[in-house]
């Protein structure tokens, strides 16, 4: 498409520039042709004035001349070679001084008496000229003057001829040729072809040797007997030139074709009327100067046109593609704002989402809560339900054992054996006690929460606990090896629920141990970070997955009836957790269980604790 535009805007400005050219032709060379004119004109004022004066110069001479005594008495005794020779001295030295061809004298008969050419081999003495109308004028009583070539020198000349007058009678012609070469040499610096023809329309001056004795007309017989009867031009000469005129369209000149060797050539011309010697005078320029002038113009014209048009291009194309950049950035922006637009809009479905989905979750949160509560309370009476089950399970057993010690207490009393009443009632009293010792556990697992919890010294712990299971360690044969415990580091706790804390793991440590024959219960300290890390190791069996997963929930045991409550670990591990600590068990991975106990420290010396 911009292709086609830009061949299609080309194509009109060829035709612009077409168009320009055809029309400018005609005007442009109009132009030049006048300038050409003008040019002529200016030559033909110069060339017409030149030839004007010299006919002035000369014309009034001859009068003189004519009126010289010397003369007159020559012709009234023309055999006086002393008179002859002092007039053809005369004329000699004047015909130096006024740059005239030759001055001589006829008489009657027009026999030359005197030349001033009487030393040259062509001089005219003794020759006769009655043949020429100037001396036939001039013998009538009036000057005349006259164009023609030389019949004795061969050259061409302007003759003036004035009559020798003795009174009112005409005794002779004195008559001055002036050559016409020299003019002619003058119109070779004006650059135009110029000629003079005669009434005949015969060239017989010109500035191009080829055209001399040419007439621009074919001549009529009459003409051509006057000329051979003056002998004014070589008859032989004469020819056609063919020169044909046309009109040219500028004031006062005119086209005029000459034929050539090979065709022809046209010129501009401009001709003036000297009425004074019946002469024609034309100034050619040929016509190729205006028209290389004109093409010249149009072709400087044509470039200036295209540089414009060129640059009338560039500007356009520049604004085009400015006016495009702003309607592109002007689409950009466009979409951008319908982008920005749609992305508002996205965000806003999004928020509104959002918002209801915040909504949904805030009631899901609240149907969980509600849910978590719910489970919580299923949870409490679950747990509920099963320490019921543990409790009365745990209870009775030992109720139904005091009911039949007390029944058959009841029959040895009746059959009087004191003895064995009194055995059954100290079971009764065993059972009483056991009793007693589920309801401590049970008030340990109710204890108050949120207890002090203080700096206590592992030290002080172990000391405690050593105590309290020393009879126990030494009836089992079981060794405790504290010996990598660090008594002196400090712990946030409390000094005797972490006591128990440490009997439990020890006792359960124990218990795995039964079957081994040296048993030995290994604690330990280690500083991990800001924390205390107290351990418990044993070589017993370890924990199995089903055991790991329910270690530290409530009644879970694995240990036989009146072994076990299931109560140690879970009730270590609510403690553990009001110290802000933790506890967790692994195997260890060379044999046995590895309780650990995480509490923060507190101070690396006991004594900065107490
Ligand atoms: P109880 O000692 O009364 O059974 P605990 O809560 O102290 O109750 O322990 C729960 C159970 O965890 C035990 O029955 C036992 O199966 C397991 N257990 C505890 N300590 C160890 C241990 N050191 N090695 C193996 N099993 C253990």
């Amino acid at each position: 498409m911009r292709t086609f535009s830009n061949s299609a805007s080309w194509i009109i400005v060829a035709g612009v520039i077409l168009a320009a050219f055809w029309f400018g032709y005609g005007a442009t060379e109009r132009y030049y042709l006048q300038q050409l004119a003008a040019q002529n004109q200016s030559t033909l004022r110069l060339v017409a004035s030149g030839l004007q004066g010299s006919l002035l110069r000369y014309e009034p001479l001859t009068s003189l001349l004519a009126d010289k005594v010397d003369v007159k008495l020559l012709l009234s005794n023309p055999q006086n070679e002393a008179q002859v020779n002092r007039v053809n001295q005369q004329f000699r030295s004047i015909a130096q001084d006024i740059d005239a061809s030759d001055i001589y004298v006829m008489d009657l008969a027009g026999m030359t008496v005197a030349a001033s050419n009487y030393r040259d081999k062509t001089s005219f003495i003794g020759r006769n000229f009655n043949f020429r109308p100037y001396f036939r004028e001039a013998i009538q009583g009036t000057s005349a003057r006259y164009f023609a070539l030389g019949t004795t020198s061969l050259k061409r000349g302007y003759y003036f001829a004035s009559p020798v007058q003795n009174g009112t009678r005409a005794i002779g012609v004195v008559a001055i040729k002036i050559g016409v070469e020299e003019i002619e040499a003058d119109w070779q610096g004006s650059g135009a072809d110029i000629f003079v023809a005669d009434p005949d329309g015969i060239i017989f001056m010109a500035s191009r040797e080829e055209w001399l004795f040419k007439s621009l007309n074919p001549l009529s017989s009459q003409a051509l007997a006057r000329i051979k009867a003056s002998k004014r031009y070589p008859i032989d000469r004469l020819s056609d030139l063919q020169f044909d005129v046309a009109a040219s369209g500028v004031a006062d000149a005119t086209f005029a074709t000459v034929a050539v060797e090979n065709g022809s050539e046209v010129y501009l011309a401009n001709q003036r009327f000297m009425p004074d010697a019946g002469w024609t005078l034309h100034v050619m320029l040929p016509r190729t100067l205006a028209d290389n002038r004109t093409l010249t113009a149009l072709a400087v014209a044509t470039l200036v046109l295209l540089l414009l048009l060129l640059i009338l291009t560039f500007i356009l194309q520049r604004r085009a593609r400015l006016v495009r950049d702003i309607a592109a950035g002007a689409r950009a922006q466009e979409q951008l704002e319908l982008r920005v637009a749609e992305r508002t809009n996205d965000l806003n479905i999004a928020n509104e989402n959002l918002t209801k989905e915040v909504s949904e979750r805030r009631l899901a949160e609240q149907q969980l809560l509600s849910t978590q509560n719910e489970l919580i309370q299923a949870g409490k009476l679950a747990v509920l339900g099963q320490m019921s089950a543990a409790l009365s399970h745990e209870l009775n057993q030992p109720l139904t054992a005091i009911k039949s010690y007390a029944e058959n207490a009841r029959t040895y009393l009746k059959r009087n054996k004191i003895e064995q009443a009194s055995q059954n009632i100290g079971h009764i009293s065993e059972m009483a006690d056991r009793m007693a010792e589920l309801g401590s556990h049970l008030r340990n697992f109710a204890r108050k929460p949120k207890q002090a919890i203080e700096a206590v010294g592992l030290g002080t712990v172990l000391e405690g606990v050593k105590n309290i299971i020393g009879p126990r360690l030494k009836s089992e044969n079981t060794t405790l090896d504290h010996s990598n415990l660090d008594d002196r580091l400090v712990v946030s706790a409390g000094r005797y629920r972490l006591q128990q804390v440490l009997l439990n793991l020890i006792n359960n440590a124990v218990d795995a141990m039964s079957e081994l024959e040296k048993p030995v219960v290994t604690v330990f300290s280690e500083i991990r970070g800001d924390e205390v890390a107290l351990c418990v190791r044993d070589q017993g069996p370890g924990l199995n997955d089903k055991v790991s997963k329910q270690l530290f929930d409530p009644f879970f045991t694995t240990k036989g009836v009146n072994q076990g409550l299931g109560l140690g670990l879970s009730i270590s591990y609510n403690i553990v957790q009001d110290f802000g600590g933790a506890i967790t068990a692994e195997n260890h991975p060379e044999g046995g269980a590895v309780f650990t106990v995480l509490l923060k420290l507190v101070d690396q010396v006991e004594d900065a604790a107490e």
